[in-house]
């Protein structure tokens, strides 16, 4: 990989987790006042939240998608995470860590979900993971070969395992 390519790469990371934020300012004001957000009222708000950030901005189609599929993703995890750890998901102290980001306000958001099962997609107790170079919201993860742990303060690219290398994660929060 040409030093040029590397670096048009993370201008586009960049641009890819700006969307990001945006988009999921833009899901929260959606979903805002919903008290029951089913799965398809979700997709409906993302889908919307994308679209309007494509008018206004020099945003392409892939960015937007990219973007897009990043916040279900981290969604997805809350939701496992929040399934997992029932009530106590918004009392315990990796929340309270993110609690007050962009992102710790879609984690409050899946208090408004009353249908887990139909929600999760694949099976509930499989693990979400991510990849180095995919763009993710802030937060902690874990390497899955060496269970180091990195915590972003906000969205943008994986790097690697800062220890040993490896390319998976799993959210922590
Ligand atoms: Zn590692």
């Amino acid at each position: 990989m040409t030093g040029e390519t590397q670096q048009s790469d993370e201008a586009n990371n960049e641009r890819v987790a700006k969307a990001y934020d945006r988009i999921l300012e833009n899901v929260r004001e959606i979903l805002n006042t919903t008290s029951n957000i089913t799965k398809k009222e979700f997709d409906r708000a993302l889908k919307q939240a994308g679209t309007s950030l494509d008018d206004a901005s020099k945003f392409t189609k892939e960015e937007i998608e990219k973007a897009r599929k990043a916040v279900r993703k981290d969604w997805q995890a809350f939701m496992k995470t929040a399934n997992k750890q029932k009530d106590d998901f918004l009392q315990s102290e990796q929340f309270q860590k993110i609690a007050d980001t962009s992102l710790g306000m879609l984690g409050k958001m899946t208090k408004a979900v009353k249908n887990w099962a139909d929600f999760i997609d694949g099976k509930i107790d499989e693990q979400i993971t991510y990849h180095t170079g995919e763009v993710a919201g802030a937060g902690t993860f874990e390497c899955v070969e060496c269970n180091k742990t990195m915590t972003f303060k906000k969205s943008g690219r994986i790097p690697p395992c800062s220890s040993c290398k490896n390319t998976t994660f799993r959210r922590v929060l």
